[in-house]
């Protein structure tokens, strides 16, 4: 994602003073260009945008921390909402399948696949709402938010590597794999909701990687938007 890449590049402003610019000969973009790309992406995709300007562009950033926090709160509701029911449903039509081979209208094999579908849901379940999950919902905002911002690229997800010329070449940031977001470790994580590392494994793990996945969903998609509105070819 070339587009994105640039965009976020044009976001930072030591890229900015690195007099870096479209290329192929196209005018130079201003502060004021990007401003107006990152407020059409605003109205389109609000979280999405303003994670994308809280790790580039801080002094952009225009929502309030529990605006931004509700948000992502929402997200992870409406996701734990919708595995709940399945499982509810996945354990009713197990309940039905074996009352139904005591009638003889099902086989020992509808039952096995019902067996196994609640197994799925079960697994597939996060773990129940309470005081554990504000505290996880805290730990991703942070992690998203500047705060949490890659050490070695400082959040953009690119380096800047010195060549034999004096120039310099942007590469991917490998410490973060490009996500501009440090890669805390499950131990780590663990702390901050305080749980066992066990427990972090086994049952947090999950709603955190994707919860965090659907919020840098977002913030890409804020980018396309905004790299399309200033007129970058998508690729
Ligand atoms: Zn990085």
């Amino acid at each position: 994602m070339g587009n994105f890449e640039e965009l976020i590049c044009w976001l930072n402003p030591q890229s900015l003073r690195l007099g870096v610019t479209r290329g192929g000969g196209a005018p130079t973009l201003t502060a004021q260009d990007v401003a107006a790309a990152i407020g059409k992406a605003r109205g389109e995709q609000p979280l999405g945008a303003e994670l994308l300007v809280m790790r580039s562009a801080p002094e952009m950033a225009s929502l309030s921390a529990p605006t931004r926090r509700g948000m992502i709160r929402d997200i992870a509701l409406r996701e734990h909402c919708k595995r709940q029911r399945a499982l509810f449903f996945a354990g009713e039509s197990r309940l039905t399948e074996d009352l139904k081979l005591e009638y003889r209208t099902a086989t020992r094999a509808d039952v096995r696949v019902a067996t196994q579908r609640h197994k799925g849901a079960r697994a597939a379940a996060w773990p129940k709402l309470g005081p554990k999950w504000k505290l996880l919902l805290d730990l991703i905002d942070f992690e998203l938010a500047s705060h949490g911002k890659c050490a070695v690229c400082d959040g953009t997800g690119a380096v800047w590597v010195p060549r034999a010329d004096g120039l310099r070449l942007r590469a991917d940031c490998k410490s973060c794999l490009t996500t501009g977001v440090e890669q805390a470790s499950g131990r780590r994580r663990a702390e901050a909701i305080k749980v066992s590392e066990s427990a972090w494994r086994q049952s947090w793990a999950l709603p955190h990687e994707w919860i965090s996945g659907e919020c840098e969903s977002a913030r890409r998609a804020a980018a396309r938007i905004a790299s399309k509105w200033l007129g970058f070819v998508d690729d």
